[in-house]
């Protein structure tokens, strides 16, 4: 990739780009088995859905997605006064199909869900889409390169269903801002229909070259992939050690509680360590970390540092009081 920066013609710099990042779209339309036309490329997949929220959720009828989600769709409904209602998770933090059946004004969910990780097999996600067959149906599938199945096979099938991912997880460029999205040629059409009545040239040219290049490294991208997901499982297996249980993540954190020293209490002394982690102040959320996959590395020196930690909380015997205390707030 760095030899494709290098290698850049930089006087092209003076002329716009290409509005519509054929170069990217065409590389990932033949990554993707669609055709170019199918494929909506943006800045950052953020840049791509709020797009679609402009684009798709018109109705007066409330879009669908779950209470626990991606912090920015009630953002976004909120900035376009789009309606919503957030159906709420399971007990298990799982997406439950059922809520999805009622009339609305289009649905979003990303799959894994964010912050629990959690995947939803393919048949269920059908299984959505399916029962909305007259609004758009939008799949955010940030992490699901480090998970199972991407919805895209459906889309010969469904022509009400987008499908979104990013560069910036996976692909570790969040830098850079490349985001797209793949589903039916009218679906596309629309979407670089508002994008071209509100601002054309936003991709600009070294993202979409090294886009291109990016796409084309499919070896280095699955190796890197596929150590996450290593790192991963390995960290679930020492969380279970040190006392933590979470949903069965298939992206590239863990939603983790302890099972008796408070969330919030644990993230502070690990943010006197400078080891940072995400905690969300949230009801439901608030005895949750949400432990991002760093290097094998960075890992152990969180777990180096949590098996100290948590053996001193323990054996001072302040763990049963502090938890007590907890629950009351
Ligand atoms: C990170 C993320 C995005 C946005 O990513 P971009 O950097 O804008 O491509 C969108 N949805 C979910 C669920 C995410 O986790």
């Amino acid at each position: 990739m760095g030899n494709a920066l290098a290698e850049m013609d930089v006087s092209l710099l003076r002329k716009y780009p290409d509005p519509g990042a054929s170069a990217l779209a065409g590389a990932l339309a033949e990554r993707y088995n669609v055709g170019e036309n199918q494929v909506f490329v943006g800045v950052g997949s953020d840049d791509v859905i709020a797009m679609s929220f402009l684009t798709f959720f018109n109705s007066k009828k409330p879009v669908l997605f779950p209470d626990v989600t991606y912090s920015f769709y009630p953002v976004w409904a909120g900035l376009f006064g789009i309606p919503y209602e957030t159906p709420a998770l399971d007990e298990d933090f799982s997406i439950k199909t059922g809520d999805y059946k009622k009339e609305n004004g289009g649905v979003i969910f990303p799959n894994p869900n964010a912050p629990t990780g959690l995947y939803m097999p393919l048949d269920q996600v059908e299984e959505i889409i399916g029962a909305n067959r007259d609004v758009v149906v939008i799949v955010d599938e940030a992490y699901i390169d480090f998970a199972g199945p991407s919805a895209m096979e459906l889309i010969k099938d469904y022509d009400n269903l987008l499908v979104v991912q990013t560069f910036s997880k996976s692909r570790s460029m969040a830098g850079l801002r490349i985001g797209f999205a793949v589903g039916n040629p009218a679906l596309i059409k629309a979407l670089n229909d508002v994008k071209y009545s509100y601002n054309s040239y936003t991709m600009n040219l070294p993202s979409i070259v090294m886009g291109v290049e990016a796409v084309k490294d499919e070896a280095y991208f699955r190796g890197t992939t596929e150590k996450i997901v290593a790192t991963r499982e390995r960290a679930k297996t020492r969380l279970r050690e040190l006392g933590f249980h979470f949903p069965d993540s298939m992206a590239n954190f863990i939603f983790a509680s302890h099972r008796t020293v408070p969330a919030w209490e644990i993230f502070q002394a690990l943010k006197k360590e400078q080891i940072y982690v995400r905690y969300f102040n949230a009801p439901r959320l608030d005895n949750s970390l949400r432990i991002s996959i760093g290097t094998d590395e960075e890992m152990d020196v969180l777990f180096g540092f949590l098996e100290g930690f948590l053996r001193g909380k323990i054996t001072t015997g302040f763990v049963n009081r502090e938890m007590r205390t907890g629950d009351e707030q």
